[in-house]
């Protein structure tokens, strides 16, 4: 328990990320006050029933107006409609942050927006499920996993602390990086991995129309583990590839020149060269585990 860090908190949309931020701080004693925006009535009202803040909202102006801290917890792609929303109603000193899963989108598409005077320290907290909205906050989400802190060049000092400390009081780990270094690493530890799901998934949708059920029924770990990452919400990652563009198709590109090397071992029955790669795939995994960021559990240790 630090204490108060940011006397008022204004949360810009409360679904699964947005929700866990206003536990996690409730918890502990993190900020003085939660205003909650949403641009439905009806979130807007779960999130009044789950009691997530001390003010509702759904015009992001009025409850950016005073915070101490805005943090837009929404989609990527509605970050700068966003932004020149809120930037002539932010106080001086205030500081904007966000919980996006790409970085130098979030730098073009909000700094621009933002008066003299508030400043602009993203963050990527590397926590969450495939569940949206409200609901499916937790207070625990954020609990020794990594926030990824991304400052522009010359972002305030004093700012970047206190979006550190915040995150800290949260339960995360947290690096600082820039933006774009942030962007390459994600595009191969997160975005290319939901790619794969989601094209895999696909193809056996369709293949599914082939063998008529099989696919499904016969569906065993690796296929499932599959499914799960590519039930994860449709426009945040619409999002995230639209926003990660460049990274995206790099790692993309050496991942098909790799894939290729496997192809053709297989053609010439190069087990030698696949028993290598599977062995040394399974000791990074290992490694993961020691590091306290997945479990052995048949669950992976996720929640649903
Ligand atoms: P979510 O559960 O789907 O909640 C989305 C929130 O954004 C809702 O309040 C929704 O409002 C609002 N929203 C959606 N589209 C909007 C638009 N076009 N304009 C204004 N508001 C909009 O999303 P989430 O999983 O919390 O993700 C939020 C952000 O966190 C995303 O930028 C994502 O990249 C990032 N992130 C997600 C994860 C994850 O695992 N989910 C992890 C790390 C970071 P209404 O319901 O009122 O329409």
């Amino acid at each position: 328990m630090g204490g108060v860090i940011f006397q008022r908190l204004t949360l810009i949309g409360i679904g699964l990320i947005g929700s866990s931020i206003a536990l996690a701080a409730r918890r502990a004693g993190a900020v003085g006050e939660i205003v909650v925006q949403t641009r439905s009535q009806e979130t807007l009202d779960r999130a009044r029933a789950l009691k997530l803040g001390d003010r509702y909202e759904r015009d992001p102006a009025a409850a950016a107006e005073g915070a101490d801290l805005v943090i837009l917890c929404v989609p990527v792609g509605a970050f700068e409609t966003l932004a020149r929303a809120i930037g002539p109603a932010l106080k001086p000193g205030a500081i904007v942050s966000d919980v996006g899963s790409v970085k130098a989108s979030v730098v073009r598409q909000v700094a621009p927006h933002l008066p003299q005077g508030v400043h602009l320290v993203p963050a990527h907290p590397v926590a969450g499920t495939e569940h949206s909205g409200p609901d499916a906050g937790f207070a625990e989400l954020f609990d020794n996993r990594w926030t990824i802190v991304t400052p522009p060049a010359g972002a305030d000092a004093e700012a970047v602390a206190k979006v550190d400390a915040f995150w800290r009081a949260l339960g995360a780990f947290v690096e600082q990086m820039t933006p774009e270094h942030h962007d390459m690493v994600l595009a191969i530890t997160s975005h290319l991995p939901h790619l794969i799901a989601y094209n895999i998934v696909g193809t056996a949708a369709h293949l599914e129309e082939i063998t008529q059920s099989e696919v499904m029924k016969f569906s065993a770990g690796g296929f499932r583990d599959f499914t799960r990452i590519a039930a994860s919400d449709p426009t945040m990652w619409r999002d995230v590839f639209l926003h990660n563009k460049d990274a995206v198709l790099e790692m993309l590109a050496r991942f098909g020149e790799d894939l290729s090397v496997l192809q053709r071992a297989i053609r010439f029955g190069d087990g030698d060269a696949l028993y290598d790669l599977f062995k040394r795939t399974r000791a990074i995994r290992r490694g993961i585990i020691e590091a306290g960021q997945e479990t052995d559990a048949p669950d992976f240790g996720r929640r649903g």
